[in-house]
């Protein structure tokens, strides 16, 4: 099933890997180059799932999830965030702030689609 998802990542070559491996699996990637586009990207249309690289020049990825968490519009949408960062901490960082799940970079090009599809629904299936 084609879902829609939200980038939010500030590397050029990270956001045509990443859209690349979800488009073909036949989803429709948006993409951000910053936390505030990223944010204003999701209020104005529904996603089934957004993706944050944490490692954002000015806002960083806590603070958009926790922005992200705090609208009514954004609060259900899966957050799943992707990060270079392999330090101790960071992956209950990120959970704190709202994220639903954590990648770790490099993106693993055989595994990544795979891993993305397992966040799909797990909160707006309760909706319907
Ligand atoms: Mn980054």
């Amino acid at each position: 099933m084609t879902r829609k998802i939200l980038l939010i990542e500030d590397n050029e070559q990270n956001r045509y890997l990443v859209t690349f491996l979800l488009n073909n699996r036949g989803h429709e990637v948006v993409e951000a180059p910053d936390g505030p586009t990223g944010i204003e990207l999701a209020m104005k249309r529904a996603f089934d799932l957004i993706l944050l690289d944490i490692q954002l020049p000015g806002m960083d990825g806590n603070a958009v999830a926790a922005t992200l968490r705090g609208n009514p519009a954004t609060a259900k949408i899966p957050i799943v965030a992707v990060t270079s960062f392999a330090m101790k901490g960071d992956r209950e960082k990120a959970l704190s702030s709202g994220c639903n799940g954590y990648i770790e970079k490099p993106i693993d090009s055989e595994t990544f689609a795979s891993e993305i599809e397992q966040y799909f629904g797990n909160l707006r299936e309760e909706e319907s």
